[in-house]
């Protein structure tokens, strides 16, 4: 590439230890709820990052011993030899284009749960286990360090034969025994692994050597090392014992991995942490105290940010998760000069949310992820068109624009019509939200790719009705339509019983507040049974604004499930924080005019709340009136989409309309094998 491109710098080598990186993006290791279970479908998404470009690609945190074991989370595994071969379909698909693999290694000490092997739970001191309620882990002893530091080089030994470059000491995220035994809270110990930083360290020195030792002539050790856990004086901070640790280690390692940890900071949503390069601030220090190269991360997109932060001297290699997920093929958009092609991360954390629900990665912005092998989806490349010319859209939310999309890729000429004055529907209305701006991106990418071709036609303020429909004489359609949330306060725990709602009650929907309007009447209770984000978020607007707000909810957290995106507690604190009259547990039984009726969830005991207004998200109701009407006109092809066809996340109205684009003319083969490839398990004995 011509040093004329002003991004040059980020397309230099990098040497680690023995190994070189091509360039200076470098994939560090993240989740994909595809690991050891499913090991073709983790070759094929780490294979494609390789082929977009990144210098080096990891894999997934490793359990390297029946102690250390995760399930049913799928993370990689090494327990043993016959776990090779798995890991092989992995540094091969990295190889193939040219990248380098990296393998983390991990034993998650009493971050472990042993639901499948039943192991004792390891860690520095005696305490209860971190996830496995209600067991307790166990302090190791003299014994149990050797067997680790042995099961550990064991599996350096492995991860070289399965043909990784570089290879991973890790201690971060508050899930590895090399970190627990650095913090105090967690390491009471009087011996010398114990008391002092230095005995503190020693565990994580010696995985060090032993790893250089066993494997460091032709592969490189990483050292994945959390600087600072963002407790403040509660807990390891980057301008103390972060920095003394990276002194003490100063060049034992060939590269080091920084990142602040728990993994709620480090992968941190958008809504609470909109800046990039987040991280920057904690990880100045690094490269002021190691000769050694420095990766890190912080939602890195773009380009200018990342030659700054290599100009600056904060880091050697721009390391991404979420931002290698949403754009495989970042580093050559970025070498090729289409800044404007790149698919930028949106950190709404639903890849995240995949790997704590153990389900295969999925992402809001590209709907090809964890498809790669099972689907042989590409996130660039699409097929042809086949014998049919036109395709009409109708309804331009993230569904109808994802389809429209691609289905212009395909080479069809495409009509795309939306009521509204403007495109994005549901993504542009909720990226008003207060935080949610970011999530704009997944309409921007789309608008600025359609916008720019030839055989795309898009049209706004147009409610097209069956008559419009065969007007135009466009023979396949895509009704993308959404859905609108329901006013009569039935949800997931009102079906057996709705809740009686009187003739004067003030009722709002998310609707109505998506698109300006505010209660009335105050106080205003929030209801949610919907539990994701929504609710959370319009009750954060309505304080804001001044409202008093009751928020109720049968659940027992506030947006329960944005536990699985690392953000719950943040949202429960900020609700707090502004006031709000916090009501779990409680189920809605009655609205009337100026009051309501909550019942406990457990017990149905009712109890009288005074609010002048409600807004209710409870359950949506698909848009499908324009799909009915067009059906007798016999069209060639009439198909539902996103929201329209069942209403669920925005990345479940991406991947709607991506795969309603990649099915259109797709010959079938078998109707009942044609879902996906699986990973069937192989019944041979073992022997
Ligand atoms: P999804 O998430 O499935 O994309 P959205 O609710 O975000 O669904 O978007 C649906 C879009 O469809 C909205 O912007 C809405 O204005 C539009 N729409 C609904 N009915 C029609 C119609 N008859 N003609 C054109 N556009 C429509
Ligand atoms: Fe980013 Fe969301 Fe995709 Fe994760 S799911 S990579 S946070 S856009």
């Amino acid at each position: 590439m011509s040093d004329a491109n002003p991004y040059a710098l980020l397309f230099e080598p990098v040497k680690i230890g023995p190994v070189t990186a091509r360039n200076r993006f470098f994939q560090v290791p993240h989740c994909t709820g595809l690991g050891h279970l499913r090991p073709r479908a983790d070759a094929g998404v780490r294979g494609i990052k390789a082929a977009g470009g990144w210098a080096v690609v990891s894999n997934q945190e490793t359990e390297i011993h029946p102690t250390s074991d995760l399930s049913p989370f799928p993370e990689g595994r090494l327990w043993d030899d016959r776990d090779i071969p798995a890991l092989r379909l992995m540094t091969d698909a990295v190889h193939e284009h040219g990248a380098l693999a990296a393998i983390q290694l991990v034993h998650n000490g009493n971050h472990a749960v042993n639901h499948l092997s039943r192991a004792p739970i390891l860690a520095p001191s005696e305490m209860s286990a971190d996830l496995a309620m209600p067991k307790h882990a166990r302090a190791m002893d003299k014994t149990d360090i050797r067997e680790l530091r042995r099961w550990h080089r064991d599996a350096a030994l492995r991860a070289k034969q399965a043909g990784a470059d570089i290879i991973y000491v890790y201690a971060g995220h508050s899930m590895s025994i090399a970190q627990h035994f650095m913090l105090p809270h967690m390491n009471t110990r009087s011996d010398e692994y114990g008391g002092s930083l230095e005995n503190r360290v020693r565990l994580a020195r010696e995985l060090l050597e032993d790893t250089r030792e066993a494997v460091g002539d032709t592969c490189a050790v990483a050292f994945r090392f959390a600087i600072d856990e963002m407790q403040g004086p509660d807990g390891m901070q980057a301008a103390e014992e972060g920095r003394a640790v990276v002194e003490l280690l100063a060049d034992l390692p060939d590269l080091w991995d920084v990142n602040v940890s728990g993994w709620d900071n480090d992968s941190i949503t958008t809504r609470f942490q909109p800046q990039d390069g987040y991280q920057n601030d904690a990880l100045a220090f690094v490269k002021q105290v190691t000769g050694k190269p420095v990766v890190g991360v912080g939602r890195l997109t773009s380009p200018d940010l990342m030659v700054s932060m290599v100009r600056k001297g904060i880091v050697d290699l721009i390391g991404a998760a979420r931002p290698s997920i949403a754009d495989p093929f970042l580093p050559t958009k970025i070498r090729e000069g289409r800044i404007d092609e790149i698919r930028e991360c949106i950190g709404c954390n639903i890849c995240v949310a995949s790997d704590n629900l153990g389900i295969p990665i999925r992402c809001t912005q590209n709907p090809t992820m964890g498809e790669e092998w099972r689907r042989g989806w590409h996130p660039e490349v699409i097929t042809s068109k086949g014998k049919q010319n036109e395709v009409l859209v109708i309804g331009g939310g993230p569904a109808g624009l994802e389809c429209a999309m691609q289905m212009a890729r395909r080479g069809y000429e495409v009509t795309l019509a939306e009521a509204s004055s403007e495109f994005g529907g549901r993504v542009a209305r909720e990226s008003r939200l207060p935080g949610l701006s970011a999530w704009g991106r997944v309409m921007d990418y789309r608008l600025n790719d359609l916008t720019q071709r030839a055989n795309v036609r898009m049209f706004t303020d147009s409610a097209l009705d069956a008559a419009q429909v065969a007007e135009l004489g466009i023979g396949n359609v895509f009704v993308a339509t959404g859905a609108h949330w329901r006013r009569d306060g039935i949800g997931r725990n009102t079906q057996r019983h709705a809740p009686d709602i009187a003739a004067g009650a003030t009722i709002l929907t998310p609707d109505d507040i998506l698109s300006g309007q505010m209660p009335p009447v105050g106080p205003v209770l929030v209801y949610d049974d919907d539990n994701v984000y929504l609710a959370g978020v319009i009750a954060e607007k309505l304080a804001l604004a001044g409202l008093e707000v009751i928020f109720a909810t049968p659940e027992s957290l506030v947006s329960s499930f944005t536990v699985n995106t690392l953000e719950q507690h943040r949202i429960q604190a900020r609700l707090i924080d502004l006031g709000v009259d916090i009501r779990c547990n409680q189920t809605l039984a009655a609205l009337g005019a100026g009051n309501a009726s909550l019942a406990c969830a457990f017990t149905g005991r009712q109890l009288p709340v005074v609010c002048g207004s409600a807004v209710l998200v409870t359950e949506r109701i698909r848009e499908t009136t324009l799909h009915a009407s067009l059906k007798p006109l016999n069209l060639t092809t009439l198909e539902l989409i996103g929201d329209a066809a069942q209403p669920g996340l925005i990345v479940d109205a991406v991947f709607s309309g991506h795969r309603a684009a990649r099915d259109f003319e797709r010959p079938q083969q078998d109707a009942d094998k044609d879902w996906f490839r699986r990973e069937i398990i192989d019944l041979r004995e073992e022997s």
